[in-house]
């Protein structure tokens, strides 16, 4: 027997659960497929976890400078284990939260993996569920590293499940997860190595977050190889791994190697061919504006379309997209312009909008005005180890329109919020200077840049 919707989403993550409820607030009956934990990537081996980690990380940073604050502190000792434990715990309680919300909005929710019987049918397991409309939004997992020895790595979500801390790690990979992995590493004590393929971290990033990051995360005692090729990892005596590269050197004395060169997107073995879709070479599901794939009544959003892979993107683009199909907005869709980000490195950026590079490319070199600023936060202003912040704006044109803000520092990663807010109203240079400063702190510097 097979039990009709109005509404089938395949996949239980930031994206699917969001849309999933918007759709029921509106009254459409909706189904919602999850073949792992609800809440997918973000809240199980991504933003929510990391960040937890990062928090941790930013205390051992305070804890670092806490003597030239005054304090006196005994023991500062770090326990994985224990922080593992009550993080597993707070993901635990909002996976049932995640439960129970779809349950109050009264979605139905099947256990299972979830395959195309054709476009519009699906099958898990025995149950047989058929809608007039199909959300795919199936994510996407951490790219394999394909040399010989790559079973003896883990990715980012082996990094989840690691129950003793590393104390001597390679990460593989310049991403911001790698990026960020590497940060928390050596915060919370780890000797770190990174490899790059290239010889930058964070490409995509404005010029100035990259240099500064790479900068920063070497004085801090973070070992970055670049123009790393890598050959095959090999064992080592007491359980230690080395990579072998190709000019022959051996980075050896590794407890712990973590790939993150990417992720791939979570579409095979949904019998997307059944459904008459076709992911491209990478296995994106491609749409047009409206979330819709080349099938009439299916769609898709988040990780597995290939656009900015963001918990908060895949979300509103389901939102907006439950509001076309039953909420009478008929023009709803996500504008994937100027959306902000953050990378919770070590100083932490925000960044929203285009890079220099990209500025100047659309508008013209000339037609491209940069103001940028760098300093000292006050908060190290009695420490003996001090991190700077930069604050930079790329402004176009006679009315110097704000089309790019990037920040490096201490709080980056609250202060974007709010400037994206006035860059996507179109802000310009003038209305950041005609808005009065909050002193002191090192978000003013961004309205009083000469
Ligand atoms: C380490 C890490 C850190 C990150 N940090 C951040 C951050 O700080 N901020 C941020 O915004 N983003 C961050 N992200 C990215 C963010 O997690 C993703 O962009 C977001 O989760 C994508 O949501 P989604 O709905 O597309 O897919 P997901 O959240 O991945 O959900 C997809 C779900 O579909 C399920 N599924 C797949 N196939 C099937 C099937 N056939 N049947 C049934 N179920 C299926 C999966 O089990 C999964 O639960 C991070 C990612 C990682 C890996």
């Amino acid at each position: 027997m097979t039990t009709h919707f109005d509404f089938l989403v395949i996949g239980g993550g930031s994206g699917g659960i969001a849309g999933a409820r918007r759709a029921a607030q509106y009254g459409a009956r909706t189904a919602l497929v999850e073949a792992q934990q609800l809440g997918g990537t973000c809240v199980n081996v991504g933003c929510v976890p990391k960040k937890i980690m990062w928090n941790a990380a930013h205390l051992a940073d305070a804890l670092a400078i806490a003597d030239d604050y005054g304090f006196s502190l005994a023991d500062t000792a770090f326990n994985w284990a224990s922080l593992k434990d009550a993080r597993d715990a707070f993901v635990s309680r909002l996976n049932g939260i995640y439960q129970r919300n779809l349950e109050s909005s009264g979605v139905s929710l099947y256990t299972g993996w979830a395959q195309f019987e054709s476009a519009s049918r699906v099958r898990i397991g025995d149950t047989c569920l058929s809608a007039d409309h199909i959300l795919i939004a199936t994510g996407g997992r951490p790219m394999a590293l394909q040399i010989p020895g790559a079973e003896m790595a883990i990715t980012s979500d082996g990094f989840f499940s690691l129950s003793q801390q590393p104390r001597r790690p390679l990460i593989i990979g310049a991403g911001y997860i790698a990026t960020e992995l590497a940060g928390v590493f050596n915060a919370l004590g780890s000797e770190v190595t990174m490899a790059l393929r290239k010889d930058i971290l964070l490409r995509g990033f404005d010029t100035m977050l990259q240099e500064t990051v790479m900068d920063e995360m070497q004085s801090a005692g973070i070992n970055i190889l670049s123009c790393v090729q890598m050959e095959a990892i090999v064992p080592q005596e007491n359980n230690l791994l080395a990579v072998r590269r190709h000019d022959g050197e051996e980075i050896r004395g590794i407890d712990c190697i973590i790939t993150a060169i990417g992720r791939d997107p979570a579409s095979d073995g949904l019998g997307l061919d059944t459904a008459g879709i076709k992911p491209d070479d990478a296995g994106y599901l491609r749409t047009d504006e409206w979330q819709n794939t080349a099938v009439p009544g299916i769609y898709a959003v988040g990780d597995v379309t290939g656009r900015q892979a963001l918990t908060p993107v895949a979300i509103a683009a389901a939102r907006r997209l439950s509001d076309r199909l039953f909420g009478g907005q008929a023009q709803a869709r996500l504008d994937y312009q100027n959306i902000p980000s953050v990378v919770f490195s070590h100083p932490p950026i925000g960044t929203v909008g285009l890079t220099e590079d990209e500025a100047r490319e659309t508008y013209g070199h000339d037609n491209v005005k940069i103001y940028q600023n760098r300093f000292t936060d006050l908060y190290y202003s009695v420490a003996r180890h001090r991190l700077p912040t930069i604050v930079k704006l790329v402004v176009t044109g006679a009315q110097e329109k704000v089309v790019g803000c990037h920040v490096i520092g201490r709080g980056a990663d609250e202060m974007i919020q709010g400037f994206a807010v006035a860059i996507k109203m179109g802000a310009t240079k003038a209305d950041l200077d005609n808005t009065v400063a909050i002193h002191p702190t090192a978000a003013e510097e961004l309205v009083t840049l000469r």
